[in-house]
């Protein structure tokens, strides 16, 4: 007998229909003789709904507030799963993230997880009832509920998995697991069997939308094993799990684009000490993830610098950066949002030469100019421009050998 978490997405509780499919899915691994505690998301489109309501009662909502409204969603859903277990003779029990008593700071509409005081639902499992948890939610010191940002029910998931040491944590979700590439660009992307926690936090990051990032973060920090895969299938799906010695042989696990970034680029900068500091200091101080950042060497004592940043911080980050070119005497400021982010991941580039000459001479082949580059231990990512970026997730993917076996 084993104790495995299952966490329906969703499209997977969409409707009374799925939620009795799920209902069906998990009574029969219960009856395979394995304790199970289920969470589960909002029904598809709730959650939008619901802070849509909210956005509809004022122009910046409180913060507190939103977080009790969207908390609702996934209410709603464990006890339509809690009945339609029981219907089943099925004996379940809803629990809400403060019944279960999971603890979280008190940073509204993105808040983290602290801890989790898992007696009341060990106490309901060993009952024999399965539980079902409302995902994405906890509560804070003050007793007010808080949500974990977008996809955290993922979170809840995995950190559930985690304090109850279960066996596995199972994602369902409507796709049937990860992919080398997104099957919607390129044809022959293959489902990835196993894939590490490091290559998935990456993936995850790059824009890889499967799996909440935060939720690889506390798989990896407590070691567990997560399943994703398909709620409307038996298929097995993906393992994220541990590194082993089979991971290096991959060299590349996965090609990915994202095309929410905005490139900047201060022209000739004072080359100084102090300089650089000046120009980033006020983006973090508002709060702006850089992400790639490019300075060239300089020639006549001037340099110019590239950034790129999230396409919703973009307008923020220009007059940043503007404000500040003007402060120390820098040319200008020019800004570009048509650009996307091609990426190549694998933990077996930490062992194996050549990698990023082989990408940028695939790019080249078809002809597509390489903007900026950033590389990780196990990534390495090209700014190019926007309309090429699925040529270029294509030829990476297939240049790779990562596409379907003839
Ligand atoms: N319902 C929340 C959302 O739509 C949390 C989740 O589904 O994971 O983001
Ligand atoms: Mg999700």
């Amino acid at each position: 007998m084993s104790l495995i978490v299952q966490k329906f997405g969703g499209t997977s509780v969409a409707n009374p229909e799925r939620i009795r499919a799920v209902a069906k899915r998990v009574a029969a691994t219960r009856a395979e003789g394995h304790s199970v505690a289920v969470v589960v998301s909002a029904m598809s489109g709730e959650t939008n709904r619901l802070l849509g309501l909210g956005r509809a009662m004022a122009g910046r909502p409180l913060e507190r507030e939103l977080d009790a409204l969207a908390a609702t969603g996934e209410q709603v859903t464990s006890a339509l799963l809690a009945i339609a277990l029981a219907d089943l003779g099925v004996p379940a029990r809803s629990l809400l993230g403060h019944q279960v008593r999971i603890l979280t700071d008190s940073a509204f509409t993105k808040a983290r997880i602290k801890a989790i005081d898992a007696s009341q639902l060990s106490k309901t499992l060993e009952q024999g009832h399965v539980a079902v948890i409302a995902g994405f939610q906890g509560i804070d010191d003050d007793g007010s509920i808080t949500t974990l940002g977008r996809g955290g029910s993922d979170t809840t998931a995995v950190a559930i998995a985690a304090a109850i040491k279960a066996d596995a944590c199972e994602i369902y979700t409507d796709v049937d697991g990860v992919y080398t590439a997104d099957p919607n660009v390129c044809p022959s992307a293959r489902k990835i069997d196993r894939i590490s926690y490091e290559e998935m936090l990456e993936l995850a990051s790059l824009g890889a939308k499967v799996l909440q990032i935060r939720s690889v973060e506390v798989a990896m920090k407590y070691g567990v094993p997560v399943h994703v895969r398909s709620s409307f299938s038996d298929v097995p799906g993906t393992w994220v799990v541990g590194e082993d010695k089979s991971f290096e042989a991959v060299i590349v696990a996965g090609v990915t684009s994202d095309k929410n970034e905005t490139k900047i680029t201060v022209r000739q900068l004072p080359d100084e000490p102090g300089i650089v500091a000046r120009m980033f200091e006020p983006l973090a101080a508002a709060n702006i993830s850089v992400d790639m950042i490019i300075q060239n060497v300089s020639a006549d004592r001037t340099t110019d610098l590239t950034f790129t940043v999230p396409r919703t911080d973009a307008q923020k980050a220009r007059e940043i950066a503007e404000q500040v070119a003007r402060e120390i005497g820098a040319k200008g400021v020019t800004s570009d949002d048509d650009i996307a982010k091609v990426s190549i991941v694998g933990l077996g580039m930490r062992s194996h030469a050549g990698i990023a000459s082989r990408m940028f001479r695939l790019l080249a082949n078809e002809g597509i100019n390489i903007e900026a580059i950033s590389t990780s231990e196990i990534k390495v990512s090209c700014v190019i421009a926007a309309k090429y970026h699925e040529l270029a997730v294509r030829v990476l993917h297939d240049g790779f050998g990562l596409g379907k076996a003839p």
